[in-house]
């Protein structure tokens, strides 16, 4: 019997059925835009293969105006069901089934040509939107109903109507975005109207046996938003009107609430699915932050949805299905919810890719292939990137040898795994470890070999990462100064009141380590409270009307950088205003063009850019130095005063700006061409 019952549960639809309760969820991957089709089918293809019950593909724009960015992909030309052919029968070669998403990103399309029920700009694009009439109400169903139809001339299994996140159909049931007074306003009855017109077309124009499913948004988490009563309305009226399928959407884009990254709790969202059982008769799938067979398994036995939606995971590892199935669960890579080269370069007009496997978009460009001639190969250093070149090189056939000076696995990722939110780095480190094991990596830690020891080796990989930067400060040998390093291992004390020099990632991060006591992330309540996430059913958008209110500092921070520009603005394109926000609401004070004087007795003294160039004392008790780093390289440098060629990847090859991102990346690519 499979270790997750209800997970391998088939599902039937009555005209077809679906192998198991797991749908890979739609994602912007850009690999449509590059016109490559080959690319886009060989992204699905891999994913059918590992398993996958049902698939969606990315957002589709019905026509030019509903299209997410000018040039968007979309299914408007006979030319585009040629495309989206490819895709479909490689996919069903692989014996997967996949929907097409139909996105009409309404007043989210970032193009002056956008549409929308009123014309109110949203906060997320410069773009206000036109005011439709009559008769642009009707062109828009009508297209959304011919891109159907369309889906289903190119082969596709079934549609899917994105109906949540703030998206055109969404914008249409809120008031927040709909202020119209004719039958496409005002009431909810009328509000209601294009989501569920659109349904009906949609049935009406690819028959009966064919999935559509409905995307809805089930907590809008904005002013505004939805009330529950509304949400089980809908809920009904689009099964009326013909859906198959609901799925759950969390959150408008332009909500001030975290939905999908690594500091939300696991599966924070399958309570307001849950509500919806036994409303409708057709089946309902929850979404959002679920990303390991355990918990698929727990939300569907609990009784929360009929089925998961997972998205991300399937960039992370595309056999995650297949795995599970045979017993394998601890070899899945595990999406850690970082958004690195998923949503923030989707958000920055890159390819979509994955921290934890580079491959994800990239399948065709990055093959692991077995090697022609086996070689020994020594990598020093198991961080990020000497672990994947490892793995992979281990996984080619190489005999390879992983040697670190530490008595564990993990480098950086050690310290990351220690901040309050950052928990699944714990599950990126215990995945190394299991990969090492089974690719057959000889693994010696506590070693720190030498040149000597390196001699037989055809190929020598060093990655042995960064050093902290030394500031230089005057004074910084007064025992109140302490590098991030001895903060995050946790033996050292630290004061009440805190200065941290360096607002980079880590310096956010020792921020929210020593400001934190227990970490929301492993409290669902305590997250909803600090973040002001209520029911619906007794809030309109499930927004708290006390709103934030999260825990009390545990110490008083100050967080500088020289930089005259507001701290924090180089984090991640689609996470770094969550960690401002928490911080924030947390009183950490956080400064911009600051000169770092000296260090005193009673702490640290500054001249502020804004303070017309006086200098002045921040009292502290701990004067944290999180500087950044340096390359380490006396190993590499070693090895070339003897004439070796060795490969230096990682932080140890360029320190600036480094990340697991570039770090796992550079490891595998190395590795997969030795
Ligand atoms: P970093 O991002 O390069 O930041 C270093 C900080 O130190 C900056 O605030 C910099 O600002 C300051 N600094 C640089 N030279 C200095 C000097 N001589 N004296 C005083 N201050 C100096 O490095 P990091 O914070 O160590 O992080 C390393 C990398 O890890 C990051 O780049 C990031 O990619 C990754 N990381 C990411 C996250 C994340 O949230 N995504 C979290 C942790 C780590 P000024 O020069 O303006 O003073
Ligand atoms: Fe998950 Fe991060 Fe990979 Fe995106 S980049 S799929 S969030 S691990």
């Amino acid at each position: 019997m499979s270790d997750y019952p209800h997970m391998f549960t088939p599902l039937d639809l009555g005209f077809t059925s679906l192998p198991n309760r797991v749908l890979m969820g739609s994602m912007h991957t850009g690999l449509e835009e590059t016109g490559d089709w080959n690319r886009v089918a060989e992204f699905y293809a891999e994913r059918a293969r590992g398993g996958v019950g049902l698939m969606v593909t990315g957002g589709m724009a019905p026509n030019p105006e509903g299209g997410v960015f000018p040039g968007a992909a979309g299914l408007y030309t006979p030319q585009d069901i040629a495309n989206h052919r490819v895709v479909t029968d490689r996919v069903h070669d692989a014996g997967g089934k996949i929907a097409m998403q139909v996105l009409h990103a309404g007043r989210y399309a970032y193009s002056p040509h956008c549409v929308a029920p009123s014309a109110i700009k949203s906060p997320i694009s410069p773009f206000p939107p036109s005011e439709l009439d009559e008769a642009g109400i009707e062109k828009q169903i009508s297209d959304i109903a011919t891109a159907a139809s369309r889906a289903r001339d190119a082969g596709y299994d079934g549609v899917e109507i994105m109906g949540s996140e703030g998206y055109f159909l969404n914008q249409f049931l809120v008031t927040h975005t709909n202020r119209r007074t004719d039958r496409w306003g005002g009431t909810y009855e009328n509000r209601m109207r294009l989501p569920l017109e659109v349904m009906a077309r949609v049935r009406a124009s690819v028959g009966s046996d064919f999935i559509v499913i409905y995307r809805l948004s089930m907590i809008d988490l904005i002013p505004n938003g939805s009330t529950w009563e509304e949400v089980v309305t809908l809920a009904r009226a689009m099964e009326a009107a013909g859906a198959s399928i609901l799925n759950t959407g969390i959150g408008w884009h332009e909500a001030r609430i975290p939905t999908i990254a690594t500091s939300v709790p696991r599966r924070a969202f399958t309570w307001v699915t849950k509500k919806l059982m036994g409303e409708v008769s057709i089946p309902v799938i929850t979404s959002n932050r679920i990303n390991t067979p355990e918990v698929a398994e727990q939300v569907l036995a609990e009784g929360c949805a009929d089925m998961v939606s997972m998205a991300r995971p399937f960039l992370a590892d595309p056999h995650f299905v297949a795995k599970a199935a045979k017993g394998k669960s601890a070899t899945i890579a595990p999406c850690i919810a970082c958004n690195q080269a998923c949503l923030d370069h989707t958000f920055s007009g890159k390819l979509t890719s994955c921290l934890v496997n580079p491959r994800a978009c990239h399948e065709t460009e990055l093959e692991i292939t077995p090697a022609l001639s086996r070689k020994t190969v020594a990598v020093i250093g198991a961080g990020p990137a000497g672990l994947s070149a490892a793995i992979t090189a281990a996984q080619r056939g190489h005999a390879t040898t992983l040697f670190d000076k530490s008595d564990k696995i993990g480098g950086q990722l050690n310290m990351a795994r220690r901040v309050p939110g950052k928990e699944e780095f714990d599950g990126l480190v215990e995945w190394f470890a299991t990969m090492v094991d089974e690719s057959g990596v000889d693994l010696r830690l506590g070693t720190r070999p030498t040149v000597a020891d390196l001699a037989s080796f055809d190929e020598v990989i060093i990655a042995t990462g960064v050093t902290p930067r030394d500031p230089a400060i005057a004074g910084q040998e007064h025992p109140s100064v302490l590098s991030y390093i001895e903060v995050l291992a946790g033996n050292a004390p630290v004061g009440d009141n805190v200065v941290i020099i360096g607002a980079g990632g880590i310096g956010f991060d020792v921020a929210e380590y020593l400001v934190t006591d227990d970490s929301p992330t492993e409290d669902l309540d305590a997250w909803k409270s600090e973040w002001g996430v209520a029911d619906p059913a007794t809030a309109r958008g499930g927004l708290s009307p006390n709103g934030p209110q999260p825990e009390a500092p545990v110490r008083q921070i100050t967080l500088l950088q020289r930089k005259p520009e507001k701290p924090g603005r180089h984090l991640g394109k689609t996470t770094g205003w969550i960690h401002r926000a928490s911080l924030r609401a947390k009183g950490v004070k956080m400064m911009g063009g600051v000169r770092y004087d000296a260090i005193e007795e009673d702490g640290l003294r500054v001249t502020l850019e804004e303070g017309r160039g006086e200098s002045r004392l921040l009292p502290a008790d701990s004067i944290i130095l999180c500087a950044g780093q340096l390359s380490e390289r006396s190993l590499a440098d070693e090895l070339l005063a003897e004439g070796r060629q060795p490969h230096v990847i990682g932080g140890a090859d360029v320190a600036a700006e480094l990340d697991a991102k570039r770090a796992i990346n550079q490891g595998v690519r190395l590795a997969s061409s030795l």
